[in-house]
């Protein structure tokens, strides 16, 4: 009855309609909002890497514990319709599932958790916050590279055949380390990620029928 052993979930523009870094950028107004834009073209232009531009954009943000939590809401607010109960019945099939993204995972916690995934299958990027709250850093992560998603992936030695699931090229990034890469449009349509994809889904209800037919 299902097709894979283990289905990879991207977060930001896939389990949630939101990208989390423009989200907490905008949260500080225009001028941070558009640097951290500008940084963001400079890496898809590839005139900076993207570990770099990435550890760049945050230091220019800030975040604080307050803005994520208030991040953490913003996702729950934003789910994907259909993905809670997609994971409920991915996993009552045995189907593991993990998430694996670029976002930060303090402010992704609270959403994975509501849809019933182990903190221990959630795999982003970590923030350092001093006692008060206040933004350190980043912990330096595979996951905050363009190609960090497959080097992660090869690290967690998750049950085969495995589904990835996500809209961005960082997802498409995962081809080589998975079966089967699903493009998810249900929020944002990339040609790219598309042409690239052996599927593509618009809806959540459309993945459990793909991974759990026969
Ligand atoms: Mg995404």
């Amino acid at each position: 009855m299902r097709r894979y052993a283990t289905v990879v979930l991207d977060a930001d523009s896939t389990l949630s309609a939101i990208e989390g870094i423009d989200w907490l950028a905008a949260r500080r107004g225009e001028e941070v909002q558009r640097s951290v834009e500008a940084l963001t073209a400079q890496a898809m232009d590839g005139h900076v890497a993207l570990d770099q531009v990435y550890t760049r954009r945050l230091a220019l943000i800030e975040p604080t514990s307050l803005d994520l939590h208030a991040l953490a809401h913003a996702y729950i607010d934003t789910l994907a319709p259909g993905a809670a109960d997609a994971v409920a019945a991915l996993q009552a099939a045995g189907v593991a599932v993990h998430v694996v993204s670029g976002g930060l995972r303090a402010a992704l916690l609270p959403m994975t958790r509501s849809l019933g995934i182990a903190d221990d299958h959630v795999h982003a990027v970590e923030v350092e916050l001093d006692d008060d709250g206040r933004f350190i850093g980043v912990v330096p992560t595979p996951l905050a590279t363009q190609r960090g998603k497959p080097v992660v992936l090869d690290h967690l030695f998750l049950a085969r055949p495995i589904l990835a699931v996500g809209d961005g090229s960082t997802d498409a990034a995962m081809i080589p380390a998975v079966e089967t890469f699903a493009a998810y449009i249900g929020f944002v349509r990339r040609d790219a990620v598309v042409a690239r994809a052996a599927l593509v889904l618009d809806s959540f209800s459309a993945l459990v029928a793909h991974a759990l037919s026969a």
